[in-house]
């Protein structure tokens, strides 16, 4: 048989992490824009913690800079933006953001053509450095295809100022990885599903070192965002191997997704990751009190009360998350688990 296997991966250009690399912004702008004039697309609050000193450090070594400040990952806000940029037609565009004003960069960078550097202002989940954009349209979350940054600029002089939970969400997010990689390898065992060992090994070493040094991520020690982002961004790498989000997310993230789109708990995505993850770890027979514990000492809550969830909202969440992605084959199965099975792995996990 003829050899026909092929593959498509994409890489940011240019990754800069660590103490003020943010003052590295023009350089990479100039060196990547298509012509000399860049739009930044950021939020109130996010503008005063780092766009505000993008935009001078453009506009000072002459780059014409316009910024677009938004709100929340939507359909509407998407639409609003990308008919503001038809008529900029920057050269570049800068998203700053934590995670919804990325979201809407690298969705408008992927419809319209245009390349774009994250900026970060948060650790709090591996999409800082993902070619998917989580958006909301019709009232429902999807994770739509997009591109990889060309640069990415984790300052985490700035990150260091977001509340610690940001930071215990993005390393829950990463820790996802456990069992996100079990269901990857689940499903090549039983459907043949392709599988990418480079890419699983580096999206377990990832999370392996987060559990390993999980005491070192303290609040306010910008040494622990160094610590979380280093792994948020090789979670990244690992999904470029695979070009899919696969070794990051599994039925983890099924079940978080499926609580996301409830819209009833007040938790951040990477803390219904959490439970996730200890519920899978659960279902998979592996160590889930290891993983259980790591989350108590980064003082990330897995009960689904501290939330505002009842144990209805998170049993038929549960219950029935393997809907949310079906070709996701995972240790959720095809059918729903059923509410005996699930109210009874999530009473021993401690969920509820
Ligand atoms: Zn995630």
């Amino acid at each position: 048989m003829q050899f026909e296997k092929f593959k498509v991966m994409q890489f940011p250009r240019e990754v800069l992490v660590g103490h003020r690399v943010l003052g590295q912004v023009y350089e990479l702008a100039s060196r990547y824009a298509r012509s000399a004039s860049a739009t930044i697309i950021t939020g109130d609050i996010t503008y005063k913690l780092a766009g505000k000193e993008v935009e001078d450090s453009l506009s000072t070594s002459g780059m014409k800079t316009s910024v677009i400040r938004t709100g929340g990952a939507n359909s509407e806000n998407l639409d609003k933006i990308e008919s503001e940029i038809r008529n900029i037609s920057p050269g570049i565009l800068i998203g700053v953001g934590g995670g919804s004003k990325i979201d809407l960069t690298k969705k408008v960078a992927f419809d319209l053509g245009i390349s774009y550097i994250s900026v970060p202002t948060s650790p709090s989940h591996d999409g800082i450095a993902s070619p998917r954009a989580s958006l909301k349209r019709d009232n429902h979350f999807l994770s739509e295809n997009a591109v990889m940054p060309i640069a990415i600029i984790a300052d985490t002089s700035v990150m260091v100022k977001a509340p610690f939970r940001y930071l215990a969400a993005g390393a829950a997010d990463v820790i996802s990885n456990e069992t996100a990689v079990l269901d990857w390898k689940l499903a090549h065992r039983l459907r043949g599903e392709e599988m990418s060992s480079s890419s699983a090994a580096l999206a377990e070493y990832a999370s392996h070192e987060l559990l390993e040094k999980v005491n070192m991520i303290l609040p306010g020690v910008e040494e622990s965002v160094w610590l979380v982002v280093k792994q948020i961004l090789a979670s990244g790498t690992a999904m470029a191997i695979a070009s899919s989000s696969r070794p990051a997310s599994g039925s983890e993230h099924l079940f978080s997704h499926a609580l996301e789109m409830q819209g009833k708990g007040s938790a951040i995505h990477g803390e219904y990751c959490a439970m996730g993850t200890v519920v899978s770890m659960y279902l998979h027979g592996g160590d889930w009190e290891r993983i259980r514990d790591a989350f108590e000492t980064l003082h990330l809550s897995i009960k689904a009360k501290d939330y505002g969830l009842s144990h209805e909202d998170v049993i038929k969440a549960l219950s029935e998350a393997h809907n949310i992605r079906p070709e996701r084959f995972t240790i959720l199965g095809d059918t729903d688990l059923g509410r005996s099975a699930s109210e009874k792995a999530l009473e021993i996990t401690g969920i509820i």
